[in-house]
């Protein structure tokens, strides 16, 4: 008899995981709290795991799904290039990915309003129990519900995520918004700009409906910006005084937050930079990480970003929950009936390998993170930064994945 797969979550680590599932033979369903998530989300990194394993769930990473650059370039406050290096990276969007996982699932295996409130199990079952008062029932429940997952919430409330001291402000701009002589200069480039104490990344990405054709594209900024936690309440209240401490909807930025980093633009980034960023609708995402203590619970799984959050330098949030999503697939195929015995597998693999991600990631931000910290008490890269190898760690970032896959085993996947 098939086997049913309860997966709470349908962005981009709840679909590679159904995909990945249903072609070993499993009955996926796909349950997603929000009743539409189509027209969010901007850039995206990628890196070779991720293609392979989009590869393998039989979708295939054309032109249309993403942009590779060939240069990194950093500019000066006064828009001098001063430095460049070759780099090789494939930046894609959130929302290309997402369409074509989206669109490749029966439509009735993908349901939407459909927030998971608690899980109930016993050796034979597990039953998934949603708001609307509905129940699933399923052999294995997998948790790819995100950050602020209720999945993990249940089993283990007291991982929470870790606030790192700083917002990344994003934006994006369609290409042909872009002002003639920023396109000429830096449009094709993975543009880095560095005011002291932050971090910008500016560089191409598809269009919101996937489009890479020279005109339709998108610009795209990440601007990360040391925010201690008394400012970022106050960052997170909207105009009726309401803080959403977890992060703010962009709807609900407040119109001063918006216009006070607008005029920091123009004093802090080169030109070119700051006269795209002035032209966007921005928004901040406070950045946080997360390191779950488990990840097998009996018959459910946590994957993805309810499992480990990896800070967005390493660019690697969609391809760690791809590598989660193979590495679920297998060992729950290794195990046969063994459902529980196929978690633990997964989860003594996946656990190491998420470890090491955060670490990475946390290594990539602590000069970030160190802003909020006394002068005297910084340490080393914490004080001042090595643009050359800054730059370098930028491009070789897939190569740092690599030997973190090595090291931990799951080169086989790939
Ligand atoms: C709308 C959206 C846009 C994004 N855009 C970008 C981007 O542009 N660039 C980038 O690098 N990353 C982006 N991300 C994050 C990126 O998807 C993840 O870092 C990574 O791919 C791992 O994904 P995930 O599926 O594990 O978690 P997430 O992508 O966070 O997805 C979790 C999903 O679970 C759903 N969910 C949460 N709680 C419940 C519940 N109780 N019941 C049912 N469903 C629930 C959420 O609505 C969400 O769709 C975006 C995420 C979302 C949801």
């Amino acid at each position: 008899m098939t086997r049913r797969a309860l997966v709470i979550g349908g962005s981009l680590g709840g679909l590679l995981a159904a995909h990945l599932l249903r072609r070993s033979g499993w009955h996926a369903v796909v349950f997603e709290r929000e009743n539409d998530l189509t027209g969010r989300g901007v850039g995206l990194g990628t890196h070779p795991q991720l293609i392979a394993v989009l590869r393998r769930a039989g979708i295939d990473f054309d032109a249309t799904m993403g942009m590779t650059v060939a240069k990194v370039v950093c500019l000066d406050r006064v828009g001098n290039i001063v430095i460049e290096q070759p780099t090789a990276r494939t930046m894609s969007a959130w929302s290309r990915l997402y369409r074509a996982l989206r669109s490749a699932l029966p439509v009735q295996e993908y349901r939407l309003g459909k927030k998971l409130r608690r899980i109930e199990q016993d050796r034979d079952s597990v039953t998934a129990i949603f708001d609307d008062g509905s129940r699933e029932h399923g052999d294995l429940l997998v948790g790819a519900d995100g950050i602020r997952s209720a999945v993990r919430q249940q089993y283990l409330p007291r991982a929470q995520p870790i606030y790192a001291g700083y917002v990344a402000w994003r934006a994006a701009l369609d290409e042909a918004r872009v002002p003639h002589e920023a396109h000429r200069q830096i449009f094709e480039l993975y543009t880095f700009c560095l005011p002291e104490g932050e971090q910008l990344l500016g560089y191409p990405v598809p269009s919101e409906d996937g489009d890479t054709t020279r005109g339709r594209r998108r610009y795209n900024i990440v601007w990360y910006r040391p925010v201690d936690v008394v400012a970022l309440d106050a960052m997170c209240t909207d105009a009726s005084g309401r803080l959403y401490s977890g992060g703010i909807a962009p709807a609900l930025i407040r119109s001063e937050v918006t216009a006070a980093v607008k005029a920091d633009a123009e004093t802090l980034l080169a030109p070119q930079l700051a006269e795209i960023f002035r032209r966007s609708d921005p928004f901040f995402q406070p950045i946080f990480d997360l390191e779950s203590p488990a990840l097998a619970f009996g018959r459910v799984a946590l994957t993805g970003d309810a499992a480990f959050v990896v800070r967005p330098h390493v660019g690697a949030g969609a391809t760690k929950a791809a590598i989660d999503a193979a590495v679920l697939a297998d060992s729950l195929d290794r195990a046969g009936a063994d459902v529980a015995g196929g978690l633990s597998r997964f989860e003594s693999m996946q656990l190491p390998f998420g470890r090491d991600m955060v670490a990475l990631s946390r290594q990539q931000g602590s000069y970030l993170s160190a802003q909020l910290k006394p002068l005297a008490q910084r340490r080393g890269g914490e004080l001042r930064r090595d643009i050359e190898a800054l730059l370098h760690a930028h491009g070789s970032r897939s190569d740092q994945i690599g030997e973190i896959v090595a090291a931990r085993g799951l080169e086989a996947y790939f």
